[in-house]
């Protein structure tokens, strides 16, 4: 693997690191980040995780999260930390504008950086780059990283359950981007001690009442298709917030729901926040809605999943969606499902 003797001679002393991953963290964030806390705090380093926001509570059983400090409470400590740090590693994400004030913070020190992602257009940001657009998760790029460094015995059984809930979730539950080496990887981490039964419990039927309650309003009261556009869309209000006591995690996977419609291509969820609309976008098959939040809503992602914002109400972001949407009829009406 290329540089990473430079990195096995960064390591051989103890050194302090700072994880990072991005705002509202998802299962392969989170999982990447504490398989890396572990591996790194077990080689004898100091080692802090920050991620700029906090990360849903469906994570709370996850081995190390506790630990996990969030830039949006604890800024102060987080900084006097990163003064110290030495190397920093940068999971799940490639430019230092996704993690807002933590990522201005880390700009003023120059840390050694190793980043591990897969998404599209890394920026050339790494001293250590091991990026990979066409690996599932950055937890299988971790285990990759990982057994290069050293060898799978220093995958201890937390690690592995870290790295299995980042692989499971960021593949739908092996729905997409899965390959021969990515099933390989889940028999390794299967013979390390995942019980994938136990765990999927955990990630997946771990939800409150109240979500499953959001998720019939979402799709009776907030749902629309737009036939001519093989489009599916639903928005949830300031107001639905409020009734649904809906916290950070508590929309995930809803998205995805829209595309079980046949006709629906591309599927686009939007959350009102007190002063962004942020958005989710999903599509099947060679449509990419990586282009459509790069282009219009200052966002990116993968062609099959992405997500982007616009500073607005509501009401214009649902109309800047429905404007563009004719420059991607054509497409969106040709598209061949894989
Ligand atoms: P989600 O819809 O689950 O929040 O995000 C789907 C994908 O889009 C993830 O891979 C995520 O990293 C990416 N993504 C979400 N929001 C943004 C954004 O604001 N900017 C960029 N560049 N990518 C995003
Ligand atoms: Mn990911």
């Amino acid at each position: 693997m290329q540089g990473i003797e430079e990195v096995r001679s960064i390591l051989a002393s103890p050194k302090n690191i700072i994880i990072t991953s991005h705002r509202n963290p998802d299962g392969d964030a989170i999982g990447s980040s504490l398989a890396m806390l572990h591996w790194l705090s077990g080689m004898g380093h100091r080692v802090m995780t920050a991620f700029p926001s906090e990360y849903p509570s469906v994570y709370n059983w996850m081995p190390g999260v506790k630990d996990v400090r969030i830039h949006d409470f604890e800024d102060e400590d987080i900084e006097a930390f990163i003064a110290t740090a030495d190397v920093h590693v940068i999971l799940d994400y490639n430019s230092l504008s996704r993690i807002d004030k933590l990522g201005t913070a880390l700009a003023k020190h120059e840390l050694y950086t190793l980043l591990i992602d897969h998404h599209l257009y890394p920026d050339a940001m790494g001293d250590f780059i091991l990026s990979d657009t066409d690996a599932s998760s950055t937890c299988e790029l971790v285990f990759r990283f990982i057994r290069a460094f050293s060898s799978q015995a220093s995958i201890t059984p937390d690690i592995a359950d870290c790295l299995y809930t980042g692989i499971v979730t960021d593949t739908g539950s092996f729905q997409y981007s899965t390959s021969p080496a990515l099933f390989r990887t889940v028999a390794d981490l299967q013979e390390i001690g995942v019980d994938n039964h136990a765990l999927n419990h955990l990630i997946f039927n771990n939800l409150p009442e109240k979500s499953l309650r959001l998720l019939g309003h979402c799709l009776y009261n907030r749902m629309e298709i737009l036939d001519d556009f093989n489009t599916g869309i639903i928005f949830l209000n300031k107001h639905d917030f409020q009734v649904f006591d809906i916290q950070r995690g508590d929309t995930e996977g809803i998205v995805n729901y829209l595309l079980r419609v046949k006709k629906v291509q591309m599927a686009a969820f939007f959350r009102q926040q007190p002063s962004i609309v942020k958005i989710s976008f999903r599509s099947k098959g060679d449509f990419s809605v990586e282009e459509i939040a790069k282009n219009h809503f200052n966002g990116g992602g993968h062609r099959n999943a992405s997500g982007g914002y616009m500073k607005s109400g509501l009401a214009a972001a649902l109309g800047k969606f429905k404007e563009v949407l004719p420059l991607y009829k054509d497409k969106l009406n040709k598209t061949v499902l894989i």
